[in-house]
């Protein structure tokens, strides 16, 4: 299967130059193609716009001043979002503005990165590469860091699950709590919020597109990034803990768009990442040989007493704990309900609905990427 290692490196202020002509250029390219799609009136096809590139780089120089390669990924990126679109997986494909782009060209030779037209990058190698990278991508993102992120191959590992099954009730003020009883919180960035606030007041007090502008624009963004570096972090670590030791993981199927509607819930609600979580716990399932079940949306598991069955209805949310009228049990609201989750999640209630599907998840290598920041992505086939 195949997964993305991504590594932090550092350019020269000459590659940075570079660089940017490279994502420049294919943003062009993007645009361009797609603008004479629309003009057209339908999709030409990939052969008919890498065509129209060899035309166009006959009367543009300046596109000959980088990788080759990269202007035809850039071709192929747009493809693919054609074909997305439809097959209805995705969204009419959308121009690329300036902090969004992508671009690059590429080689491994020992501890060096050979980028094409940009030459050899050194990325910091926090963790060694498991096997030879069959593409290559670079990445800046809004906060100004660089970074290479390889697709490589690596073997699912096949270690015995400590536990067979486990439910997990997602949560605002708790981020899980599972049917074990543990609870992880997710790391508290209220601090850091704050200062952004602080900082986008003094924004809109700066003339757009000045140095200054740029400045408090700049620090905005690295306290986002480290906000959403944070919480990555954590959802990895959790992720990786339930899927390595439960063999079956059952979580809700949460509505997110809809509880986004609750104005007062909407903020916290969105810094939470339940969707990101879910995606890192079927990725890492795959990956370890494990099943991710995700059960109903209407399935009320909060509603049940998950030792007997009694169901006392709807409760407020700010009711935490729930006495059982049926068989006396005292119950943690959320603990209770991950136990429901996961005894709906492993077909143990016939009084409840009993839905739940298997997860199948989507491309694994899609996992890590920063989709949250504008980024400046590339991808290139390995030379070799
Ligand atoms: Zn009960």
């Amino acid at each position: 299967m195949q997964a993305r290692y991504r590594y932090r490196f550092y350019p020269t202020d000459q590659q940075k130059q570079a660089l940017a002509k490279t994502f420049g250029c294919t943003r062009y390219v993007w645009n361009e193609a797609l603008a004479h799609c629309q003009a057209v009136g339908k999709y030409v096809g990939y052969n008919a716009l890498s065509k129209r590139l060899t035309g166009l780089k006959q009367s543009l120089e300046w596109l000959k001043e980088v990788s080759s390669v990269a202007l035809q990924q850039s071709l192929r990126q747009l493809d693919q979002a054609y074909r997305r679109f439809f097959e209805k997986k995705g969204g009419f494909p959308q121009f690329k503005k300036k902090q969004s782009k992508q671009s690059d060209a590429f080689s491994v030779e020992g501890k060096c990165v050979y980028l094409a037209k940009i030459g050899n990058i050194k990325p910091i190698w926090s963790r060694a590469l498991p096997s030879q990278p069959s593409s290559v991508t670079v990445i800046k993102d809004c906060a100004g860091r660089y970074f290479v992120s390889f697709v490589v191959e690596v073997s699912p590992s096949k270690l015995p699950a400590q536990s067979p099954s486990i439910g997990v009730d997602l949560g605002v003020k708790t981020f899980a709590t599972t049917s074990d009883g543990a609870q992880y919180h997710s790391p508290n960035s209220g601090p850091l919020y704050r200062r952004i606030t602080q900082l986008q007041k003094q924004l809109a007090r700066r003339v757009k597109g000045s140095k200054r502008w740029e400045r408090t624009r700049l620090r905005i963004a690295k306290l986002h990034a480290r906000i959403a570096d944070r919480r990555l972090d954590f959802l990895h670590k959790l992720s990786t803990k339930l899927t390595c030791e439960n063999q079956v993981v059952c979580l809700e199927d949460l509505n997110v768009s809809g509880m986004l509607k609750n104005r007062k819930l909407s903020k916290a609600i969105s810094r939470q990442g339940w969707g990101m979580f879910r995606s890192l716990c079927e990725a890492k399932g795959d990956k370890h040989g494990r099943e991710v079940r995700v059960i109903n949306r209407w399935e009320a598991t909060s509603q049940y007493c998950s030792q007997c069955g009694w169901h006392w209805g709807k409760l407020d949310l700010a009711t935490r704990v729930v006495v059982c009228d049926g068989c006396g049990a005292v119950h943690d609201r959320d603990e209770n309900a991950s136990r429901n989750v996961e005894q709906v999640g492993m077909g143990r209630r016939p009084t409840l609905k009993r839905t739940w599907r298997l997860c199948k998840p989507g491309l694994s290598a899609a996992v890590d990427e920063a989709s949250r920041i504008p980024c400046l992505v590339a991808t290139q086939r390995c030379r070799d």
